[in-house]
């Protein structure tokens, strides 16, 4: 594709696009609503020359941690498996990159469309080189084994590519996951020193760097969830006061902040893929000052995805729910992991507020905030014979017409890890996008994204956003805010789904 306009420009290195944003200023008189359109010049500029990219997940031997290595290494050498329902070409389903399209334009009334990863230049997700740690030293063939997911027939062609391939020890700090994490246990960085811990992870990420020659490295949070970490502002609350208190090993310091702030030393991104707080205050500054981002919380995989595009549906179409009972069984690790309160409460937490947005944005069905404290219960109960094809069954009870009640009650196989490794591919793959785009607002100096990079919220259960932006949650607008982001990098028009030119060309 090549955009032929006098808004955009083009050379061996950088595309430019000019975009004149168009937004409503609000403005409250009395009771009245004063709109006032306005139109706002921005310059998007990307640089269009692909990095070698290194990516080191933490829980690399995991079930998503050993899915995604397993299932690049099956596209990169298009390996085939058999099933009892017949030989399988690997594909990457499930990715929004890889296996989505996004629409450019119409042709002679035709709408045209083309893959997502064809819009800008990206990385190809085959050229990644991985790494990793583990508090488990099996070899990532072993791993993958252990994990259930993949095919027999799969994991047995991969073998030869992913048994070389062992995660570095990892730190491990038993109070932050549950108990019964223990016998796993057996490649951990001994002693109690949180600021050797963090030198090591620095070293780690410098030797896979060079050693692989690769241009930069993105650091991802695939391993347990950690309970949440009792949140200071004088341990937690500035990168200087975050640094003390890992040179104190202080208590409330976890294994995945230790992470991000090494990925942060490095001169890395970093995407926190559970639940827990791992990204505080100290984080976000580390990540400022060293012109990297910080994305997170917990992926948005099957169950939650749901949840947020049916409720989107339900308050559009101006019927109220009242109610959400979210059940999940399931026989995976991570299931075993979060049978602990402690770490069950930091996923709780992600998986309920994942509407409140979109409840919040109607005010017709919601006039009061009692109203707005809708029953949402959720609950996860582990059950070793479901392996990793969680079940998820949501009741959503809602209110009708003349108060009729609408009921949906949904049965979700969500086979976790297979929805999992397109959507981490996902969220690695735009992130290193998004380290090559820089934008200028009328005329001003090009500067990079904010910090917190929420434009990935699509992928994640728990957006995290920059202070001061509210978090969207519905599906279908967060994707847009991804298609037209990307859209207007290229120098294409945003749709706004009015197809006047068919109508009326
Ligand atoms: P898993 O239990 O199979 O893998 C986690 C891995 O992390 C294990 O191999 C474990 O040994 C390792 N680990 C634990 N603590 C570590 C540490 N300090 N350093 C390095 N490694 C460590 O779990 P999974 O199914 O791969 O899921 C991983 C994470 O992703 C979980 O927190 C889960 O809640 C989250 N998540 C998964 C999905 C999904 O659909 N699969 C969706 C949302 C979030």
């Amino acid at each position: 594709m090549k955009v032929q306009s006098t808004t955009t420009q083009q050379d061996d290195h950088f595309l430019i696009s000019n975009y004149d944003y168009k937004s409503t200023n609000i403005e409250k008189n009395g009771e009245k609503y004063i709109a006032k359109p306005q139109i706002t010049n921005f310059k998007f500029k990307t640089d269009t020359r692909i990095p070698k990219l290194g990516v080191m997940l933490v829980g690399w031997g995991g079930n998503n941690g050993t899915t995604l290595t397993g299932g690049i290494l099956a596209n990169k050498f298009n390996i085939t498996w058999n099933s009892r329902r017949g030989t399988h070409q690997p594909n990457f389903y499930g990715s929004l990159t890889q296996s989505s399209v996004i629409k450019i334009g119409t042709c002679n009334t035709e709408e045209v469309f083309v893959p997502f990863k064809d819009v800008l230049p990206m990385v190809n997700p085959c050229d990644i080189i991985f790494g990793g740690w583990d508090i488990n030293s099996m070899n990532l063939a072993d791993a993958m084994n252990r994990a259930q997911v993949v095919e027999y027939d799969l994991q047995q062609k991969l073998r030869p590519y992913l048994e070389k391939l062992v995660p570095l020890p990892s730190i491990y700090y038993p109070d932050f996951i549950a108990a019964n994490q223990g016998d796993r246990a057996d490649n951990v960085i001994p002693g109690n020193n949180k600021l050797e811990h963090l030198n090591i992870i620095r070293k780690n990420i410098a030797d896979f760097k060079q050693q692989n020659n690769l241009d930069k490295v993105i650091l991802l949070w695939t391993a347990n969830t950690e309970r949440f970490c009792v949140e200071d502002p004088n341990v937690h609350g500035t990168a200087e006061k975050l640094l003390k208190s890992i040179e104190s090993s202080h208590p409330e310091i976890s294994a995945s902040t230790i992470f991000a702030c090494a990925a942060c030393l490095e001169g890395c991104s970093f995407i926190n893929g559970s639940p827990q707080n791992t990204i505080v205050p100290g984080v976000i500054e580390l990540a400022e000052k060293a012109g990297v981002f910080v994305a997170g919380d917990d992926f948005k995989t099957g169950q939650t995805k749901f949840k947020t595009c049916l409720v989107e549906y339900l308050v559009g179409a101006g019927i109220k729910p009242k109610a959400i009972i979210s059940y999940n069984h399931l026989g995976n690790n991570d299931g075993k992991n979060l049978s602990q309160e402690s770490c069950f409460k930091s996923k709780e937490r992600s998986k309920k507020t994942c509407v409140d947005d979109i409840l919040e944005s109607n005010k017709v069905l919601y006039p009061t905030e009692e109203e707005l404290n809708i029953d949402h219960t959720i609950v996860i109960k582990y059950c070793p014979e479901t392996g990793d094809s969680k079940k998820a069954m949501d009741e959503y009870i809602a209110e009708i017409f003349l108060g009729g009640r609408q009921t949906f009650a949904v049965y979700n196989v969500c086979e976790d890890s297979l929805l999992a490794a397109p959507l981490i591919m996902d969220l690695l793959l735009l992130c290193e996008l998004f380290e090559r785009i820089k934008f200028s607002k009328d005329s001003c100096e090009y500067q990079r994204f904010d910090t917190v990079l929420s434009w990935l919220s699509y992928l994640m259960k728990a957006p995290k956003s920059e202070s001061g932006i509210t978090t969207i949650n519905a599906l279908s607008r967060q994707r847009a805010m991804l298609e037209n982001l990307v859209k207007v990098c290229a120098g294409l028009t945003v749709d706004d789904n009015l197809r006047l030119e068919v109508r009326y060309g």
